[in-house]
């Protein structure tokens, strides 16, 4: 079904305090005081049925996939791709263009080194955006030293934290091979117009690559609406496990694209002299996968789509507004990205206090923040700085967490004498 339509038979207002009693480990103390999770970027808590479920499939169906002519083995195998399946769905796409992998560190690599190796040449163009995530920067960088290609960068337009689009002409030109950029911004909160930007490229022939690590589970994602030609997330940032995460190919350009690890699973026939690979997805798909985590995702991708994709960006988007304005109204504080319309998270920085003193700062009164440059190292040095302090949001995060983490801000500014 397409995610529009989902979310339409979804319903409005869920309960999000009941929501909230689904994840066992928010239900703690942190140093003595209730635990406040804000660190949802980087990853997301799990609610009890995902941790049900990786119970039942270790309990019930463990059995390596694709290989066995047994039950269990068949059973697995039917849920794994049962897994991809619904994964398809989630984002309009088809079972054939979904691949597994580790994350969206591991897809972008693959893309970078399988399909970019081979259409990526000397003196083309890669396109980038200042405020990339490093898993959007470094495998770029490393094509484009093995092959002499370059890579230009869309500019930011500073604490505002907007992509400069209306110099977008003067990058998006024809000598430009790859667009790849992020649809939520880690750091920023930017929310990037990702239909927009993919249909400009595409009227230049240039493919598109939409880093979703920070936009899958907080909003309603179809790539046939987007135009997208390869995305990528991960299932831990969205309720499912660690180690398990989604290339999504648009199925011309897979079937394109030569294999890039080998080994058992990928290949149709080996012999002493010559191999021959399975089609997309399983040719990308080396050595025994993550099965349980494919597994797991799946109910991940339906407990979201439980509480609907609309939903939970209005909620990370009411949170962040109110993070916003009351972190602002404090004074002595430089807060980064857009005022109106960012998701569900907020970097900001005291006056003469650094990063990791504040995230500390909270950490002793139970808040979960995190602090460094959020592996957007040549973000933070075009803003001038070397870290900030970042609150994150997801669904089960309330008005009151968001309350306290302002009351804690100012008793850090006060403690610190971080002036006004
Ligand atoms: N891209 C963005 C925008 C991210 O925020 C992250 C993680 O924080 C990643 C990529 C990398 O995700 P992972 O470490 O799960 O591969």
């Amino acid at each position: 079904m397409n995610a529009r339509l989902q979310e339409m038979s979804v319903k409005k207002n869920p309960d999000w305090e009941g929501l909230r009693k689904d994840f066992p480990i928010l239900n703690q103390k942190v140093h003595g005081h209730p635990l406040v999770y804000l660190d949802n970027a980087a990853t997301s808590q799990k609610p009890r049925v995902v941790l049900e479920s990786l119970d039942h499939y270790y309990e019930k169906d463990n059995a390596n996939v694709h290989r066995g002519i047994h039950e269990l083995s068949n059973r697995s195998t039917v849920s794994f791709e049962s897994a991809r399946t619904r994964t398809a769905q989630f984002l309009g796409a088809d079972s054939p263009e979904i691949v597994f992998t580790r994350g969206t560190t591991e897809s972008i690599n693959l893309v970078a080194q399988a399909w970019g190796a081979k259409h990526i040449r000397a003196g083309d163009t890669i396109l980038l955006t200042e405020m990339e995530h490093h898993s959007n920067i470094v495998p770029w960088q490393m094509l484009a030293e093995r092959v002499g290609a370059k890579i230009r960068w869309l500019p930011v337009t500073g604490d505002e934290g907007l992509l400069d689009l209306g110099r977008l002409d003067e990058f998006l030109t024809r000598d430009v091979k790859l667009f790849s950029f992020t649809h939520i911004s880690n750091t920023l909160g930017t929310v990037n117009p990702a239909a927009e930007l993919c249909e400009r490229a595409r009227k230049l022939g240039i493919v598109t690559l939409l880093d979703a690590a920070q936009s899958a589970g907080h909003c309603p994602l179809d790539v046939r609406e987007i135009g997208c030609d390869f995305l990528a997330f991960s299932g831990h940032k969205i309720c499912g496990p660690t180690g398990i995460g989604v290339l999504y190919g648009r199925q011309q350009l897979l079937e394109e694209t030569p294999p890039w690890q080998g080994g058992g699973e990928m290949i149709l026939n080996v012999g002493f002299d010559k191999t021959t690979y399975k089609k997309p997805p399983h040719r990308f798909e080396a050595g025994t996968p993550d099965i349980s985590g494919a597994i797991v995702l799946k109910t991940a991708l339906d407990y979201l789509d439980g509480i609907g994709r609309e939903n939970i960006f209005q909620h990370d988007q009411e949170l962040a507004s109110h993070a916003y304005d009351g972190l602002a109204a404090l004074g002595g504080i430089r807060i980064f990205g857009p005022k109106k319309g960012r998701a569900g998270l907020v970097s900001f920085l005291l006056n003469d206090v650094h990063a990791h003193d504040v995230v500390t700062f909270a950490d002793q009164r139970g808040i979960a923040l995190r602090g460094g440059h959020h592996c957007n190292q040549p973000l933070h040095k075009k803003l001038g700085i070397e870290s900030s302090a970042r609150a994150s949001f997801y669904f089960y995060n309330t008005k009151a967490e968001v309350d306290r983490l302002i009351e804690v801000i100012r008793e850090t500014q006060k403690f610190f004498g971080s002036p006004r």
